[in-house]
């Protein structure tokens, strides 16, 4: 048998209403009524939603657990916000907070997910016409700015977890400002324009004349205590503070450095559930694969203990994972069991955990890294800043006095920034800047960000935009192709890469790579059964390279299902096939199952567009030219001494051992993804002839004669 046992699934109940089911439901509302009535923010709803009528802009400070996201919304449904069928909008820089956030707020109001209150993120909608408190991340609410760009249906919107200041955020920020302007101006004059012009808006004016519109009421929430950048960008607002409730934390920090923070984890990890009192562990790691790797080693050294000793009760939470699964770490652990929790930064501040007593931190995070110059963005591990160490530490106190384990020196604590740098500052701009054209924002340098990004950064994303075409050469958005790029909900490059595939005849195969590359590790690679794992994924391989085995695989994976709905086989017993075919195969399932999702999601778009699901078949040259016309900014070549150069930055970079092609070494190769470790890693890898650059992207290779 393998040792690597997919995570135990909690029990699911039926909503069949026995007596017993009954007094379980009523207990639990009981429960959720004295919860809500003793988080901190309840003292003070009269006087937030006071607040909010009085100020149009308003910036909510308390600290993590104190009631914000879950309970603010409500209160001001309750205070008459919603009135005429207005919704109120609540923007989460994550996917899975929207969600667990949505589930619980709908649960506290006795009410079905998708009613009153939803959720709504890329590739995933649960909201009806009755809506009327929506959570959805802040990257969404950008694009319902496309289509209504006065964001009339909403009379209040809540930016939360702004310290984050992830990118989205910011510039949603610069977004809601202009949007909240344009709406005063409408409700004031009612369409009719006065004063100094502002040609930015006045179309959208134009287009709204006649509609009745209120101004928009904005909140602006956040857990660090620091609100004055907010409160001075916009115009001096007013800021609440809520008095937080915390317990003492007792912070541990190691003796010597710790070389292997995962391996450092695992043993914190059992000598806290060997030695220490009751109470749920929180542990921060950095992603998806380092999460699913410490969950089968916990499960294996669990296996050593004896039968009769206390139970660990596994539960990971990070934002691909499908939603009933994230849901398992709000359960409390089955009894007699203790809850690990094994989170991204996700638990930091966006969700709080019940139970937790212990954390473990690391004191490493995966952040976005940009290189203005050479235009490149890269994925790296970095160590966390201050501010973020003392909200993970935070998370131990929030029920009763906690204990958090740093695995570093106290004497590197001190040298930690004190807080992180917003993400605009070290992110490609080139989807943004695209957001921004289409909204009709054309002065980027001019537009008024919360903090500007570098002049070259902007000015390097304006010219990739240019070598896609997304734009024109004078700075506009072209038509069809950067209309059409705007509206998929891609990065640019992939958005180019469904649009060249319709021309190249080969938008089937595609639409499976773009699915295949939004989402984390396909292949499931544990440490000690390497071996087995790759004679697994020998099956798929395709000497082309990572692009046509991720088609493979998907493939593959469809196939199964397909048998077994041929068996006639119900919906649940077909996952489990698949769920068994994927065991067997060394592949992952959650993402497997993540990347169909997206699939079906991103096909219903591109043929809303008009364009059509052809397939290249056997043609496999014609698929490898596609991927050229569509990764040429993303092109590197051998260098004699075996390591690869990257075309368009100068940048020496190495294959990573992942890849199909690690052994092989092509000339010359487009790729995906740049990691950085010790080293500069390409990732998803296709060969390609090095004379295709030229013939199929001449805007960038063509050398003049
Ligand atoms: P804040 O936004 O101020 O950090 P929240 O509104 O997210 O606070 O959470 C308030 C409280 O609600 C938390 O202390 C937690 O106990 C509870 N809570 C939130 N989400 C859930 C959930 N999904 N399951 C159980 N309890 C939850
Ligand atoms: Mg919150």
């Amino acid at each position: 048998a393998r040792a690597s046992a997919p995570a135990p699934e909690m029990p699911s109940f039926s909503s069949g209403a026995s007596p017993q089911k009954q007094q379980h439901n009523a207990r639990r509302k009981q429960l959720i009524r004295q919860q809500r009535k003793s988080l901190p923010i309840a003292s003070v709803e009269k006087r937030l939603v006071d607040e909010v009528r009085k100020n149009d802009t308003l910036i909510v400070v308390g600290e993590t657990g104190s009631g914000k996201t879950t309970q603010l919304p409500q209160f001001l449904y309750d205070g008459g916000f919603c009135q005429d069928g207005k919704v109120i909008g609540i923007t989460q820089p994550r996917r899975v907070a929207a969600v667990t956030v949505a589930k619980r707020v709908a649960e506290e109001c006795n009410d079905q997910l998708g009613r009153k209150v939803g959720y709504s993120i890329r590739f995933d909608d649960s909201t009806s016409n009755a809506t009327r408190i929506k959570y959805m991340t802040d990257g969404l609410l950008l694009r319902e700015a496309l289509l209504d760009p006065l964001l009339s249906k909403y009379s209040v919107i809540v930016v939360d977890e702004a310290h984050e200041r992830t990118v989205h955020t910011d510039v949603l920020l610069g977004l809601l400002k202009k949007v909240q302007h344009s709406r005063c101006l409408h409700a004031n004059k009612n369409g009719k324009i006065s004063g100094r012009p502002d040609h930015s808006q006045s179309s959208t004016l134009k287009a709204c004349q006649g509609i009745k519109i209120a101004p928009l009421k904005l909140i602006i929430m956040s857990a660090s205590l620091d609100a004055k950048c907010f409160s001075d960008y916009f115009g001096g607002a007013k800021a609440v503070h809520i008095q937080g409730r915390q317990y003492p934390v007792d912070t541990l920090y190691t003796y010597q450095p710790e070389s292997d923070y995962l391996d450092a984890t695992l043993v914190t990890i059992f000598q806290i559930h060997l030695e220490e009192g009751p109470g749920d562990i929180l542990a921060f790691l950095t992603g998806q694969e380092e999460i699913e790797s410490l969950e089968r080693l916990i499960q294996e050294r669990a296996r050593q203990f004896p039968a009769d000793s206390s139970k660990i009760w596994i539960t990971p939470i990070y934002s691909s994972l499908p939603s009933e699964q994230q849901m398992n770490a709000f359960k409390p652990a089955p009894s007699g069991a203790r809850k690990v929790v094994l989170a991204t930064n996700i638990a930091e501040t966006s969700v709080t955990i019940p139970g937790i007593k212990y954390v473990i931190d690391p004191g490493m995070v995966k952040a976005r890294a940009y290189n203005p110059v050479t235009g490149m963005e890269s994925l790296i591990i970095i160590p966390v800043s201050k501010a973020q160490a003392l909200q993970r530490s935070g998370r131990a106190g929030r029920e009763g006095p906690g204990k958090c384990f740093r695995l570093f020196q106290e004497c590197e604590f001190d040298k930690l920034a004190e807080s992180t740098i917003p993400e605009i500052k070290r992110c490609n701009l080139a989807n943004v800047v695209l957001q921004l054209k289409a909204l009709g924002i054309d002065d980027i340098i001019g537009f008024d960000f919360m903090e500007k990004p570098s002049r070259t950064s902007i000015l390097k994303s304006l010219e990739q935009l240019i070598l896609l075409g997304a734009l024109t050469d004078d700075y506009k958005l072209s038509d069809p192709v950067g209309k059409q790029m705007a509206r998929l909900p891609l990065d640019p490059m992939y958005s180019k890469a469904l649009i060249v595939s319709n021309e190249f005849k080969c938008l089937e195969e595609m639409l499976i790579v773009v699915s295949m590359l939004s989402v984390e590790s396909i292949f499931f690679t544990p440490r000690e059964k390497l071996e087995e794992a790759r004679a697994a994924r020998k099956s798929f391989e395709s000497s082309e390279g990572d692009h046509i085995t991720l088609v493979n695989v998907y493939r593959a994976a469809a196939e199964c299902l397909e048998k077994s709905k041929n068996a006639n086989a119900k919906e649940k017993t077909m996952e489990k096939a698949l769920n068994r075919w994927c065991f067997e195969n060394f592949i992952n399932y959650r993402s497997l199952r993540h990347a169909r999702d997206v699939h079906s999601q991103i096909q219903g778009h591109v043929q809303q567009m008009g364009l059509n699901l052809s397939s290249c078949g056997d043609d496999m040259v014609q698929f490898r030219r596609c991927l050229t016309a569509a990764f040429f900014l993303n092109a590197a070549m051998r260098q004699p001494d075996g390591s690869f150069r990257a075309l368009a930055t100068g940048q020496s970079v190495q294959m990573h051992p992942s890849s199909v092609l690690f052994r092989t070494k092509p000339d010359c190769v487009v790729f995906n993804e740049l990691v950085r470790t010790t080293q500069n890693y390409v990732k998803n890898l296709t060969r390609i002839d090095p004379l295709w650059l030229a013939e199929l992207a001449p805007q960038y290779y063509a050398t003049e004669d």
